[in-house]
């Protein structure tokens, strides 16, 4: 194991990284920004290092303030959690070419999932279902473009292959707006992730967001733990996370996810990882792999009693997988509530000075935040500020003991999204299970 590591985040998950390297006995650099003084994290940290300005382009991405850092410390691997570099290709590149361990992927298999039409052929070479499309770059030929949506059946999506955060696409439906949405979306993708390739797919209406996680080695082995349903979404962010997925039967699970899992092995993947697939009328279809630690990771820790994070650190040492699939049990319910500083009703971000923080308890109950008494949330940065997740042996049981916890939490001083996941918490279509992404905005009017 690793003498000491440099968590390259902020906030909740830099906390959480924080909290594993402690059961491991690994000591914790930590970085932060000049508004970052006061982290939990930072005053727990064996060491901590400003590395720039509040401004995240200088501090959080300032990919050689962060390698110094590991330099001036001596520490030999960097976590780099999620957002900001996670899934930089360039930065684990250059995290390892300076002689530290990147804790992820190989900076090749990083780019390859980077490029969604690349992800998309090695699955489909690896038998994953993908959504039917093209899986080419677009030309530039109309009538070839016309043909291939015709085929496909509309409505299309038009999508860049080097998007992400939900931006850099187009639904398209009808042959009369295709051309021009597929000009807009090249446009578009070219000013804002400096690649003007797109693709085509088939356009899923009323899907659910399903995803599998996997965890694999470098000795060739590869698990899923089960997957999650991430369908209560607002603007493409996911609001409420479960696990299991209401509906998904055990054949379903294994089918899916052996694929998953063999797909790791196919393409050398290594460290913890998330299929994402769009789900509908019985059917899943891949639309994109996250290769790094994901927010709502605790509701599968929840269900399988796995330590995702602990796990991401043996393996970047170079140890084995600690659990074969047989030994994977899905066990009882998790549903996780992302707890926003913003207005209930606006969704307008909330910084400010908490000047009551209260956490709730009670069997199942964790909370996953860095806020305390009297903790500045800045302006500057993702307006998540924690999260509550909740475990029972059922669906119901884990809704009822959520909605305990919110009841018992106490955030004051600033607007959080409390009231919001309370109204998801107690609506009857979220108890039946199962709704589809655009649920939730049509809840809220917005859709
Ligand atoms: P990003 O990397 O920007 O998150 P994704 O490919 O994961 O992009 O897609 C984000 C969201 O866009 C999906 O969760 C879904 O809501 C919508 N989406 C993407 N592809 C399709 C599709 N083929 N049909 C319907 N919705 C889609």
């Amino acid at each position: 194991m690793f003498d000491k590591i440099v968590i390259a985040n902020r906030g909740e998950i830099a906390l959480r990284v924080l909290r594993a390297c402690r059961e491991l006995g690994v000591k914790v650099v930590a970085v932060h920004s000049e508004a970052d003084r006061d982290l939990k994290h930072v005053r727990l940290a064996d060491e901590s290092v400003c590395i720039g300005p509040a401004n995240s382009a200088e501090s959080y991405l300032n990919i050689p303030a962060i390698i110094s850092a590991a330099e001036v410390t001596d520490a030999q691997a960097i976590h780099p959690g999620y957002g900001f570099l996670s899934e930089n290709a360039d930065f684990a590149e250059k995290v390892e070419q300076s002689g530290f361990v990147f804790i992820g992927p190989k900076a090749e298999t990083i780019r390859m999932m980077g490029d969604k039409i690349s992800a998309k052929n090695a699955m489909l070479a690896a038998g994953i279902p993908c959504v039917p499309g093209n899986n080419d770059p677009l030309s530039d030929n109309d009538k070839k473009n016309l043909k291939l949506a015709q085929e496909i059946g509309y409505p299309v999506i038009i999508k860049a292959a080097g998007g992400g955060g939900g931006r850099g696409m187009r639904t398209v439906h009808t042959e009369s707006a295709l051309l021009n949405a597929i000009s807009m979306t090249k446009a578009e993708a070219g000013a804002a992730f400096g690649n003007p390739t797109v693709y085509m797919e088939k356009f899923l209406e009323d899907p659910r967001h399903i995803e599998f996680q996997v965890m694999a080695d470098m000795h060739g082995n590869a698990i899923h733990l089960g997957e999650r349903d991430c369908s209560m979404q607002r603007r493409h962010q996911k609001v409420v996370e479960e696990a299991p997925a209401p509906g998904i039967t055990e054949e379903q699970r294994k089918f899916i996810g052996e694929r998953c899992a063999k797909a790791c092995i196919d393409i050398g993947y290594r460290g913890a990882g998330t299929f994402e697939f769009l789900y509908e009328k019985g059917e899943f279809f891949f639309i994109e792999m996250n290769t790094r630690v994901q927010v709502e990771h605790p509701v599968t820790e929840m269900v399988t009693g796995f330590d995702i994070v602990k796990e991401q650190l043996r393996i970047a040492a170079g140890e084995k997988l600690s659990m074969t699939q047989d030994q994977v049990k899905i066990q009882g319910h998790a549903i996780e509530c992302r707890l926003n500083a913003e207005d209930p009703r606006t969704f307008m971000p909330c910084p400010g000075t908490i000047s009551q923080f209260h956490m709730p308890g009670g069997p199942g109950i964790r909370c996953e935040t860095h806020i305390y008494n009297g903790y500045k949330v800045p302006p500057y940065y993702d307006s998540m500020i924690g999260k509550l997740i909740a475990h029972g042996e059922t669906r119901e049981s884990a809704i009822a003991r959520m909605n305990t916890a919110l009841n018992e939490i106490i955030i004051d001083g600033i607007k959080t999204n409390i009231p919001l996941q309370h109204d998801i918490m107690t609506d009857s279509a979220f108890a039946d299970g199962g709704q589809n992404i655009h649920y939730l905005e049509k809840k809220l009017g917005i859709y």
